[in-house]
């Protein structure tokens, strides 16, 4: 069975998505880390956005492997390194290139093969699994977002102003939106969330109450965690 969850970054797709596939016994598919992978893929071989032969030559030879909240390229682990703000960018100026969009819908489509999968991105319900079982769209205020943004910057180290992360969010969402292929929007059989004014634990509740009306499945009553 698949659950769908898209949304912009910092609507807390990222949180709820892990915590509903730990909650259900599910796995967890994050289709962003696997839109950085390639992003950093692509910046640390020199191919630009618009060099769609070296994009093509770079995704034929690309090892992508997406395990427990981890992203292996090319045999290293990357987890980290694709949440840099570079990287953050790169991943949404490839995300508007049908070669690299159908190239990782492919994979998504395997990865959820016979599974049962929670996968969060911006096209999961609408384009990746137009069949899914039960689909979410999460969003928030964008100042909220962007002040989630940073904290969790300022986990990793990096400390940015919430003017420079709130107009970097903008430009993202920007090119979400409108981009032609797959733009990010909730699919019409969508439950949508404004996650603003709820905690982490409500959201979760809430995406647990809507699977369990939706389609029976209510989860282990333990769980050894999300895997992806
Ligand atoms: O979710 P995250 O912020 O990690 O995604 C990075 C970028 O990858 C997004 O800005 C978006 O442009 C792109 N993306 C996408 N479709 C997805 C997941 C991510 O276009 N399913």
């Amino acid at each position: 069975m698949i659950i769908t969850i898209d949304g912009p970054a910092g609507s807390g797709k990222s949180s709820a998505a892990r915590a509903l596939a730990q909650r259900l016994g599910f796995d967890y598919l994050d289709t962003g880390a696997m839109y950085r992978a390639v992003a950093l893929a692509s910046l640390r071989a020199g191919v630009a956005p618009d060099d769609l032969t070296g994009l093509e030559r770079l995704l034929r030879h690309l090892r992508l492997e997406i395990g427990p909240g981890r992203v292996i390229l090319d045999g290293e682990d990357v987890s980290s390194l694709i949440r840099a703000p570079d990287v953050t960018a790169r991943a949404s100026e490839l995300a508007v290139i049908g070669l690299v969009r159908r190239y990782l819908a492919e994979q998504q489509r395997a990865l959820g093969q016979g599974r049962n999968l929670v996968c969060e991105g911006r096209d999961q319900g609408t384009v990746v699994f137009p069949d899914a079982a039960c689909k979410f769209f999460l969003q928030a205020d964008p100042t909220e977002r962007a002040r989630r943004r940073q904290r969790e910057l300022a986990q990793r180290g990096k400390t940015l102003s919430l003017e420079e992360v709130l107009q970097a969010q903008n430009e993202r969402d920007r090119r979400d939106a409108e981009r032609d292929l797959a733009p990010m929007m909730p699919a019409a059989d969508a439950v949508v969330i404004d996650t603003t004014h709820l905690t982490l634990e409500e959201v979760v509740d809430r995406l647990v109450q809507e699977v369990a009306a939706r389609t029976g499945a209510k989860g282990p009553a333990q769980d050894s965690g999300a895997r992806a």
